[in-house]
């Protein structure tokens, strides 16, 4: 299993909490899709061998800028150059207001089969904070035409925890979002990151974060919320419906081979077992194009993953899926957790936190509030 992740590096308008890479001019499109499609050819050589493709993500950025011939360009360049099943799935992040029905009819006749939809918010004044481009109708639109134009498959993004943010305008979002019956939803809290314009307006004190205890209940309620109506958690911050978890997060999660192409995208590639190598990309699309143009690979840095690194993004990744399963990491990485860990895990699951039955960690509702702190104490 293998999966391959585009980064569209451009985005109508950058929304003031994002510290993804993209740019609003689109002068440089030509440019860059000229130099994808140069890196997908000069990573297959490497790698088309390998593992089958099982999953392909665009990326973002706004990868529903791209009109579906260009959408087309890039999927034939990916099928000309790798093993991609036929039944991959294929998801295209997509913001409401940059698609019609047209559009999303071309992305399905393309083999795209899963949309991420970039809701945020239902509320006018949240999404003008955010500065998001589209209105809560547009929103609901754009699910609308999703579904006529032959996606079932589609996930729905909110985020929670935004200032001033009651719970019960959390809930009505929530219960909007539920009502589109999207298969999957993906609720984040609103992390400030540093060098974004919220991070400036924290440090101006011009906005305050909502407090911990009550992002905590939000958190708690979202919880509730997607058990009743029949989305299992997978993961802290998504939530499906059986048989829909994102399979390509679930490859990164796993520990999966992925290879990425565009600026400032990152790839993981398993030499063995228990070691692998990371590297990304330059956040710069003129840098990128550069060294491809030179057929120099466009990247920034590198890590190598060792067997103690695997170790603890197994625990952390793990955790954050609410299971780990001992029996396997101790096969892959020689550690017997319930010796090794014992007595914290005993005393996490008096508190509990967590439960420890056949060989398996499973987080308890209260544990999936402070899974970070349990995956930190235990590493
Ligand atoms: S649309 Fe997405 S990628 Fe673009 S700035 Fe907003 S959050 Fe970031």
């Amino acid at each position: 299993m293998a999966s391959l992740y585009i980064h569209i590096p451009y985005c109508e308008k950058k929304c003031i909490y994002c510290d993804f890479y993209s740019i609003e001019n689109m002068n440089s499109m030509e440019h860059f899709l000229a130099a994808l499609e140069k890196e997908i050819r000069m990573y297959a050589e490497r790698f088309s061998q390998s593992d089958a493709i099982d999953t392909i993500f665009f990326g973002g950025g706004t990868p529903s800028l791209l009109p579906p011939s260009t959408m087309g360009r890039i999927l034939t360049a990916l099928h000309s150059n790798y093993q991609i099943r036929s039944d991959a799935e294929i998801t295209v992040e997509t913001n409401p207001g940059t698609v019609d029905i047209e559009k999303l009819r071309g992305y399905r006749s393309l083999g795209v089969n899963r949309l991420s939809i970039g809701i945020q918010s239902f509320h006018p004044h949240e999404l003008a904070f955010l500065s998001r481009i589209h209105t809560s109708e547009e929103a609901v639109q754009c699910v609308e035409d999703a579904y006529r134009a032959g996606f079932e498959n589609i996930s729905v993004d909110l985020i929670f925890s935004l200032p001033n943010q009651t719970l019960e305008r959390w809930n009505e979002n929530l219960r909007r979002a539920i009502a589109l019956q999207p298969k999957h939803i993906s609720a984040y809290s609103l992390i400030v990151e540093e060098y974004t314009p919220l991070f400036m307006m924290v440090q101006n004190k011009t906005v305050s974060p909502l407090p911990e205890n009550l992002d905590a209940e939000i958190y708690e309620s979202t919880i509730g919320m997607m058990a009743e109506h029949g989305y299992q958690q997978y993961e802290i911050s998504n939530y499906a419906k059986p048989g829909y978890e994102c399979h390509h997060n679930k490859n990164y999660w796993n520990h999966s081979n992925y290879l990425s192409f565009g600026p400032s995208a990152h790839s993981f590639w398993k030499e063995g077992p228990t070691k692998g190598s990371r590297w990304w990309n330059v956040r710069s699309i003129a840098q990128y194009c550069e060294s491809i143009g030179k057929a120099e690979f466009p990247v920034a840095g590198s890590e190598v993953v060792d067997k103690e690194k695997m170790f603890s993004e197994a625990i952390f990744l793990g955790l954050r899926t609410g299971e780990l399963n001992v029996a396997m990491l101790q096969q892959l990485y020689g550690v017997d957790m319930l010796t090794t860990h014992g007595e914290k895990l005993k005393s996490f699951s008096d508190d509990d936190l967590l439960r420890i039955k056949d060989r398996h960690i499973t987080l308890t509702r209260k544990g999936f509030l402070v899974c970070d702190a349990i995956a930190e104490s235990l590493l």
